[in-house]
């Protein structure tokens, strides 16, 4: 309980200074008629400059955005507002240090505007400005961390490529769509030759650096953004290409095996080609017939297995649709 009139009044100021958040009170012309300890401190404006000046003259960028309807809102409808955090980040240039004035960094604000009857005069409006730069802060590197964690669950460790999982749910998905949209699924299987012989010539680790670089080089042949490279295995990659048919896979699989031919990586204990190759299976789920993806996949093996049988460093076309 407070005593006179001057106590409250007395203690009404110290708490309003003493606040932590901005508090602006306009009256139903949108001039300030109140502006805190926490406005002063963060806008870098002492109270006497402000009092009486019309708030959206003092801040003309905010003319015609949302907080400008929001006040409108306010003073003529009665109607509180809380501006949206993820829309409006930094609406007021309001500053944590004069450091971060000088570097343009705002506050993070969080902002309501709510309308105020005040006996005797016509309608004023309050807006609340919180600070949520930690909370902002806070939010970002949690969300950066879940964007880690799943990229560390869908991509392989070694090559940094989509991983066996991440193969699964694309395969199921492109699966679903094809049946849907009855348009063609190609799928390729591509298996380095004689790797087990590099290891032994050069080393787990030049094998490691090796795997890396043939990774990069056939992710970098696929243009279209739904086509996706995959680490099947050790040595193994898988290729789901959404709406190909035989005959364009057959001829990117061509050009994929070539790129790794041109690399030109020796490879000493695979004397028929003297450098790193790949072997390639072809499969193709043709638009008008009924999918299995089980099949599918087994179709692209059988295929590899028979590029190996012929000699490695080729490309085989499984002869029937899947
Ligand atoms: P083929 O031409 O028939 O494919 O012969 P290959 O020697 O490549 O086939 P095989 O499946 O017998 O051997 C695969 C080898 O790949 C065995 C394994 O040491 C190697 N490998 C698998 N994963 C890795 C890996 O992550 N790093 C390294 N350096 N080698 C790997
Ligand atoms: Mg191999
Ligand atoms: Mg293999």
């Amino acid at each position: 309980m407070v005593g006179s009139d001057a106590n409250c009044l007395h203690m009404f100021e110290s708490v309003l200074g003493a606040m932590n958040l901005g508090i602006v009170v306009l009256d139903d012309a949108r001039s300030v008629v109140l502006w805190n300890r926490w406005m002063a401190r963060h806008s870098g404006l002492p109270a006497q400059d402000v009092i009486g000046q019309d708030f959206f003259v003092l801040f003309s960028e905010l003319n015609g955005k949302r907080i400008d309807g929001a006040v409108q809102q306010a003073l003529r409808d009665n109607f509180p507002s809380v501006l949206s955090q993820t829309l409006h980040k930094a609406p007021f240039p309001l500053f944590a240090t004069p450091a971060a004035r000088l570097a343009g960094e705002r506050l993070q604000q969080a902002v309501a505007v709510t309308p105020l009857q005040v006996a005797g005069a016509a309608r004023h409006c309050l807006i609340q400005i919180t600070d949520v730069s930690v909370a902002v802060h806070r939010e970002r590197l949690l969300r950066d961390q879940a964007l880690e964690l799943r990229s560390q669950t869908f991509s392989d460790g070694l090559t940094g490529i989509a991983n066996r999982r991440h193969f699964d749910v694309a395969l199921e998905k492109e699966g679903r769509r094809a049946k849907r949209a009855a348009t063609p699924l190609s799928l390729l299987m591509i298996d380095i030759d004689s790797f087990k012989a590099y290891n032994d010539s050069y080393g787990h680790q030049q094998g490691d650096d090796t795997l890396i670089k043939v990774a990069g080089a056939l992710a970098a042949m696929l243009q279209r953004p739904l086509d996706l490279i995959a680490r099947y295995g050790g040595e193994e990659f898988a290729v789901i290409l959404p709406e190909m048919g035989a005959e364009q896979s057959e001829q990117l699989a061509q050009s994929m095996r070539q790129r790794i031919t041109d690399m030109n990586l020796p490879h000493a204990g695979a004397p028929q080609h003297g450098r790193v190759t790949v072997s390639i299976g072809v499969a193709t789920h043709a638009a008008d017939s009924p999918l299995d993806l089980p099949c599918l996949i087994g179709a692209a093996d059988r295929a590899l297995y028979t590029a190996k049988h012929n000699g490695r460093n080729c490309v085989v076309v499984h002869p029937t649709a899947a």
